[in-house]
């Protein structure tokens, strides 16, 4: 029989097949599959309409079989076939425009499989000898192709019951790199269907061990169904309601039931079904590098990326799901869909669907809203920091801050509404804990003037803030900002007479401290406490503590430190009393300073002096009380 030449642009890449060094072997059933799932749609697509008796949907399968003994894995289905003159056009080339321009390499395998979609040739990556035995719907005559690779292929007339194809792929014997021989286990066969076939919507049918025989009894096999064959994303609403959390925790590897899905389905520019998921709780390495975000692609119901991550914003990464669009091709490469349009629309539509469901939940669900918060609040105040603010309004409404006020979380909108009148700023503390910013001297008048406080206690809740300026045109201000304004007039002509009388006591204490601290101050913020420390400009004190915890910031930036002293308390007295005593005035101003330090959660560079220096001012103090 004469062998006939594979055209050129096909030679070269089933070359590169058969030499595969493409390391994602196992698609070859993937690709087979979807071959016989498309030939069952022809079938029927093109049968229905001519009212013929004899295909009903229900007959139509995929079937796999395995010869152990002779290296034989058969991929059958009762589909269109082909004829012989489809063989030798659609087996014998690769129908594809353009010119196939590449070398032998790794890269270069997953730049063609990429671009071209090697479909049906992936058979060569695994098979030394590949047959296919096909009779068209409605012909007598069966054909039979054959190849070994590069060779060419032959094509003879063959028998064969029935319309549809057999796949028969004569599997490469094992090798120190490849196994190839699992590809003819019963587990392995199972799991690369579930994997990337599950939902294809005609049943793949295997013939499986029955491990319900009895002791002593000889193991049957049984016909099984691989596939579950109905994506959940297709379902009736109903339905979905019903099964789409234990989908979740399948598919996901999640104990717990989402706190919420998302079902969308768009007909139009780019069609595509999405079902999405909000944990409950933080996945495992959540807050790591290791993370990957990403929603699963699929092309039909055929799987074609496990985490595709343009679908998701940074911001909602924690979002899980499934994206279903016959828009895309089996084989579209990771690179190709980064630029993909499609790909970006279907990307900013989800993005606005998730953020809708947060308000929403935020609105009706607020306990739910506040699990979401306590697992993913984080995520979305780095969201707002993220790529320069970019994000900020779209993110704003959904951040949640702990107020001193109210004892709970709050949203902005909520201590905006709660705001008096004369109230212009929103205000926030920072501290580790919210007993230690309630306890903040710097809180004192603010609080005494019923405003509201925001306490922070993670890291990147004061840079969010400051990227985000300002909320409903009220801009945010630390109780530690030295330009915090929160005096009456008549206070503030108090505090400038203040001013004047103690010109002198202030500039002495600022000599002191002045390689530490910008000024000595009288305290436009303290009612009861003696002292405290605020700080100008952009860098707060809590900034300059979290940017010396980072290794590449280290010593970088400090915030300029002010020391506010009250001029109401009866240290302010003593230390009046003390002009004309340098020394005394200076070990009084050191001590007040360490103290600022100790209360505004700073370390002392030398602790024991500081002990020291305390010790001695209890003992000359008892002295003089003898
Ligand atoms: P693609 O499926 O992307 O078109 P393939 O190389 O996988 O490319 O297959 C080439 C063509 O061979 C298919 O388009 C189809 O016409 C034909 N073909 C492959 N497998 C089958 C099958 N099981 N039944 C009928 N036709 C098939």
């Amino acid at each position: 029989m004469q062998k006939k030449e594979f055209q050129t642009e096909s030679k070269k890449l089933l070359n590169l097949m058969i030499n595969s060094i493409y390391t994602h072997k196992e698609v070859f059933l993937r690709e087979l599959i979807s071959n016989a799932s498309d030939a069952l749609d022809k079938l029927f697509i093109r049968e229905i309409g001519k009212d013929r008796s004899g295909i009903s949907r229900e007959n139509l399968k995929i079937q796999i079989e395995v010869d152990q003994e002779n290296r034989k894995l058969k991929v059958s289905d009762n589909g269109c076939g082909m004829s012989e003159a489809e063989m030798d056009e659609h087996l014998g080339v690769i129908a594809k425009s353009g010119t196939l321009d590449f070398k032998n390499t790794a890269e270069s395998a997953v730049e063609v499989i990429g671009q071209f979609g090697v479909g049906f040739y992936s058979a060569f990556m695994v098979s030394d000898k590949v047959q296919v035995i096909s009779k068209a719907y409605g012909s007598d005559q069966a054909f039979c192709w054959e190849s070994e690779g590069e060779d060419g292929y032959t094509i003879a007339p063959c028998q064969k019951e029935g319309h549809g194809t057999d796949v028969i792929l004569y599997l490469r014997e094992d090798s120190d790199e490849e196994d190839y021989s699992q590809y003819l286990e019963e587990y392995t066969i199972r799991n690369m269907v579930k994997k990337y076939s599950d939902y294809i919507r005609y049943p793949i049918i295997m013939e499986v061990e029955d491990y319900s025989a009895e002791e002593g009894e000889e193991v049957k096999t049984k016909e099984e169904t691989l596939n579950s064959m109905v994506p959940v994303w297709r379902l009736s609403k109903e339905e979905q309601d019903e099964k789409a959390n234990q989908f979740y925790k399948d598919k996901f590897f999640d104990f717990n039931d989402p706190l919420t899905k998302i079902s969308v389905s768009i007909e139009g520019m780019v069609s595509y079904r999405a079902l999405l998921f909000i944990p409950a709780q933080i996945p495992y390495g959540y807050y790591t590098k290791n993370f990957e975000k990403g929603l699963q692609l699929y092309s039909n119901d055929v799987l074609i990326m496990e985490t595709c991550p343009d679908l998701l914003p940074d911001h909602f990464a924690f979002v899980r799901g499934v994206v279903d669009s016959a828009d895309f091709s089996l084989n579209i490469s990771r690179e190709m869909l980064q630029h993909d349009r499609q790909l970006k629309l279907i990307a900013k539509n989800l993005e606005r669907r998730i953020r809708n469901e947060l308000t929403k939940m935020l609105t009706d669900d607020r306990e739910t809203y506040e699990k979401f918060w306590s697992a993913f609040g984080l995520q979305l105040k780095y969201g707002v920091y993220q790529d320069f603010g970019m994000h900020k309004e779209d993110l704003q409404d959904l951040l949640m801050f702990h107020s001193l006020e109210k004892g709970k979380n709050i949203t902005l909108k909520e201590y905006i509404e709660a705001m008096p009148e004369e109230q212009k700023e929103i205000y926030y503390a920072t501290g580790e804990t919210h007993l230690k910013s309630s306890k903040m001297p710097q809180t004192e008048m603010v609080r005494a003037k019923g405003f509201d406080i925001l306490s922070l206690s993670e890291e990147i809740d004061e840079f969010a803030l400051k990227i985000l300026r300002e909320y409903d045109e009220k801009p945010f201000r630390s109780v530690s900002d030295a330009q915090l304004d929160v005096m009456s007039p008549e206070e503030k002509k108090e505090l400038e007479d203040f001013n004047a009388e103690n010109q002198s006591l202030l500039y002495d204490m600022t000599e002191t401290l002045k390689s530490q601290i910008k000024a000595v101050r009288l305290s436009t913020r303290l009612k009861d406490n003696p002292v405290c420390l605020v700080s100008e400009g952009e860098i707060s004190l809590e900034m300059e503590r979290v940017l010396e915890a980072m290794p590449d910031s280290r010593g970088q930036v400090k915030a300029e430190r002010i020391l506010e002293i009250n001029p109401h308390h009866p240290i302010f007295t003593t230390l009046q009393s003390l002009a004309g005593k340098p020394q005394e005035l200076k070990k009084y101003t050191e001590l007040l300073y360490d103290q600022a330090l100790l209360m505004a959660g700073f370390s002392l560079d030398d602790p024991t002096d500081f002990s020291n220096r305390i010790i001695e001012f209890m003992t000359t103090a008892k002295k003089e009380e003898e």
